[in-house]
């Protein structure tokens, strides 16, 4: 069947179909993966992965409520909140969303989640006050060509080191700015009986510039990922997600876990350096790109 815009458009204020009228979860182009659906998982304990096939989203079950990481776009928050019922909890019970980054592959859905749950959004200062304009900050690297997103008027900042605590889990923000000025990966302990393992949530260490900005002309900022990359490196971790799955081989890991792979593949103490040295790698070839 073949309709115009216009007539399709009429279909569906007839229909009064609230998805695609609403101006929160209207489509922002970007990869394939990133909408790809996956079935949510439990990672390890209280810790389950909601993401998609290219984007992580995770929430934890702190017995009081639910924390969720991350937004993803637009267009995958009804998929996001159909793997949240699908493991038996409730969208009304998140309390807090987390935000790795302000990007809006990572954020783009957290205005249509925060509505739609009630949760309060947080993380960095810097990246709080660029959720709010939904636009990127004027430091980032990718400030002239990332697309804007729905702006989340209730994101609120909180300090380096500090924790979101709810019901029996302290969620830690660790600032590891240096793809965007104010990202922040998180950590917690999650536990399977007496058994509990060191969660780290990494945000994007990837250098990525796009018009005029090069790392070799902002000594800060490369300073400032290298330190993100050791900070990362150096964290307690036994099971580590990455923002984009496929930087740690979380997309592999996803696969096999579904499998009923057996042990756990996310239970992986080296994780988080290996993630560091990829990201090492990446930086000193743009370096070198951007020197010859
Ligand atoms: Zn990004």
């Amino acid at each position: 069947m073949f309709l115009s815009f216009a007539a399709a458009l009429a279909l569906m204020s007839a229909s009064g179909s609230a998805v695609h009228d609403d101006p929160l979860t209207q489509p922002i182009p970007g990869n394939a993966d990133w909408v790809k659906p996956q079935t949510p998982l439990k990672l390890y304990g209280k810790t389950y992965f909601v993401g998609t096939g290219g984007l992580s989203l995770v929430l934890i079950d702190t017995g009081d409520g639910l924390i969720l990481i991350d937004g993803a776009l637009p267009q995958t928050v009804a998929a996001t909140e159909t793997n949240i019922r699908q493991l038996g909890f409730r969208v009304e019970d998140i309390r807090y969303i987390l935000n790795t980054e302000a990007h809006y592959d990572h954020s783009g859905g957290l205005a249509a989640l925060a509505r739609d749950s009630g949760a309060q959004v947080i993380t960095s200062p810097i990246g709080a006050a660029a959720l709010r304009t939904g636009r990127a900050d004027g430091d980032d690297p990718q400030a002239s060509s990332v697309p804007e997103h729905p702006p989340v008027a209730n994101a609120r900042g909180i300090e380096d080191g500090e924790s979101v605590r709810l019901g029996d889990t302290a969620v830690t923000a660790v600032f590891t700015p240096g793809h965007t000025p104010g990202s922040v990966s998180w950590t917690w302990k999650t536990c399977e009986g007496d058994a509990c393992v060191d969660v780290v949530f990494a945000s994007s260490l990837n250098a990525v510039a796009s018009g005029s900005f090069t790392y070799r002309a902002h000594p800060d900022v490369t300073a400032a990922l290298r330190a993100s990359i050791e900070r990362v490196e150096a964290l307690p971790c036994d099971l580590l997600i990455s923002a984009h799955p496929d930087n740690s081989g979380g997309d592999v890991k996803i696969a096999a876990l579904q499998a009923g792979a057996a042990p756990n593949p996310f239970l992986d103490p080296s994780a988080c350096r290996a993630y560091a040295e990829r990201a090492r790698a990446r930086l000193q070839a743009r370096l070198d790109r951007e020197a010859s």
